[in-house]
């Protein structure tokens, strides 16, 4: 979006006319003098298009590169040992050289991220270089897959697609059933609005997600497993595609995997843009071909998931915690985080704030920290109003939250979920009856229409927020959208319809009197 492409076709540009310098168009070619290569995001979206120029360990981060930086950029920083100062990272008075300098980035913890932007996200050697696959080698040559589930379940991480449900549990549960045949789903649907940190793990880190899905699928004695992609990510599917290319041609991926008995193949779907297919039974049938519909459970997922077999559906992030996991114990992940929420979390940060991006942090990091000390506080000195949290399916949270930790069970209590982990921050010029409009107008268009509280409900309720924000709604219209709210969170038969009134119901909890504004004052 900020032009990174053109900056990378112009660096090849350079190289391959400049005397004396052999290119690297991959990362085999040993005798190159210069490597040109595309990473994955590294998260610090406002300050893009990135370029890092690494020679051993020295790192030198160019931000905000221009097509008219590359020749100078090449002259001096490649083949020379300047450093352009104009080009670096520079806030109040600090100036940052490498990106680990950048108080953006400083403040979080990278486990799931750690990569992305670092590498050829398309070069299995440098994910090897990086640690990669050495979980997956310890897991086959020296674990039982019954003691890679003891140490999944041990280490409490929890699912990171919006529910929280323990991974480990699930994996037990699915690892139990008497049919032979289990199947490794993964959820790469993320279609919350201004969520994109699955998108990001997968075009910048793919083999990590991989080596999750295969040690769950080792665990779990599965041999195939499937990533289903929204359509609106081409470039994760083509990461994802070519890595699984590259797995299977050097014999990691495929039948008798370096002669363990251990066999496992990847398939990747893409999804057609309907949200409700991030539901775990709509998901499956999606895969099977058939229209992306919820079913009533039980039969839970992990007793008759994919074509009605034992199955484990995790999403991106959490199958991208697994590798770590194995390779540094459970104990090592429960130091990180809450008690109740171990781990790290990754958050896409967007809306009215400074620095918009892709974070990590613990589990349990306050908002506060997030939108101030991480995210710069917000644009142009505005007051902090409200910030959605968790997507269409989460809820607002206000000033007096700032200092809630942020867990799957501290933002439950008022009334919101972490969900994926889309953090949307308004400030005080921002409508919350517009908020709950947009995000209702979401969800109704989303509903796949099988029942009728989800079905009609958020049709109604939308009807009634556009009379408000017309200026033609009455004082009893905030009765009815409670009511309304309550009746579609209470039976409704999935996740999409149970969370859809709670961007209303928060924010007129939160902020009644805007709603009583808009029915006063517009008359
Ligand atoms: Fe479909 Fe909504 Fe019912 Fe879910 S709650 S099954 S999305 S109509």
């Amino acid at each position: 979006a900020t032009g990174s492409q053109k900056i990378y076709e112009k660096f090849m540009e350079i190289a391959k006319d400049a005397p004396g310098v052999t290119i690297e168009f991959g990362p085999h070619d040993k005798d190159a003098h210069v490597g040109v290569k595309k990473t994955g995001c590294q998260g610090v979206c406002e300050l893009g298009p990135l370029v890092r120029i690494q020679k051993g360990d020295d790192v030198i981060q160019y931000t905000k590169v221009q097509i008219e930086d590359c020749q100078e950029i090449f002259e001096k920083s490649v083949q020379g040992n300047e450093t352009i100062e104009r080009l670096l990272y520079q806030k109040g008075g600090k100036v940052s050289r490498g990106p680990e300098d950048i108080p953006f980035i400083a403040k979080q913890t990278r486990i799931v991220l750690k990569n992305c932007g670092k590498f050829d996200a398309e070069s299995l050697n440098e994910y090897i270089a990086s640690g990669g696959f050495q979980a997956l080698e310890k897991a086959m040559f020296e674990m039982d897959p019954d003691l890679v589930i003891d140490q999944v379940d041990k280490s409490g991480i929890r699912g990171r697609g919006g529910g929280g449900f323990p991974a480990g549990k699930k994996w037990i549960q699915v690892a139990r059933q008497a049919d032979p045949v289990h199947y490794v789903v993964c959820n790469g649907d993320e279609g919350d609005p201004g969520a994109f940190m699955d998108g990001s793990v997968m075009e910048g880190d793919p083999y990590r997600l991989i080596e999750g899905m295969m040690l769950a699928a080792y665990a779990v004695r599965a041999q195939h497993g499937y990533i289903y992609v929204r359509a609106e990510y081409p470039q994760s599917v083509a990461r994802l595609k070519h890595a699984i290319a590259v797995l299977e041609e050097v014999g990691l991926l495929g039948d008798d995997i370096l002669g363990t008995g251990f066999s496992f193949h990847m398939h990747i779907n893409r999804g057609a843009g309907a949200f409700v297919c991030g539901e775990g039974s709509a998901l499956t049938a999606s895969i099977e071909g058939s229209r992306g519909m919820p079913r009533v459970k039980p039969p839970r997922t992990v007793e008759q998931g994919l074509w009605a077999k034992p199955t484990v559906l995790n999403n991106v992030e959490t199958y991208a915690n697994i590798p770590e996991i194995i390779l540094k114990g459970a104990d090592w992940y429960r130091s990180i985080g809450t008690e109740g929420s171990p781990g790290t979390k990754t958050f896409s940060l967007t809306g009215s704030i400074e620095n918009t991006g892709l974070i990590e942090v613990p589990m349990g990091t306050t908002l506060r920290e997030i939108i101030f000390d991480i995210g710069g506080g917000l644009k142009s000195g505005a007051a902090f109003k409200a910030v959605q949290i968790g997507g269409p399916s989460g809820g607002c949270l206000t000033e007096e939250h700032l200092d809630v930790p942020l867990d799957f069970d501290s933002v439950k209590k008022y009334g919101a979920i972490v969900g994926s982990g889309g953090l949307v921050v308004m400030d005080e010029h921002t409508c919350m009856v517009e908020v709950a409009r947009f995000f209702m107008g979401f969800t109704q268009r989303e509903s796949c229409g099988k029942c009728g509280p989800c079905r009609i409900g958020t049709k109604r309720m939308l009807e009634i927020l556009e009379r408000i924000v017309d200026g033609k709604g009455e004082v009893e219209d905030l009765d009815k959208l409670e009511h309304l709210g309550n009746f579609i969170k209470d039976r409704s038969l999935c996740g999409l319809g149970k969370s859809a009134p709670l961007p209303v119901l928060s924010t007129l909890r939160n902020f009644r009197d805007e709603y009583v504004e808009h029915i006063v004052d517009k008359k």
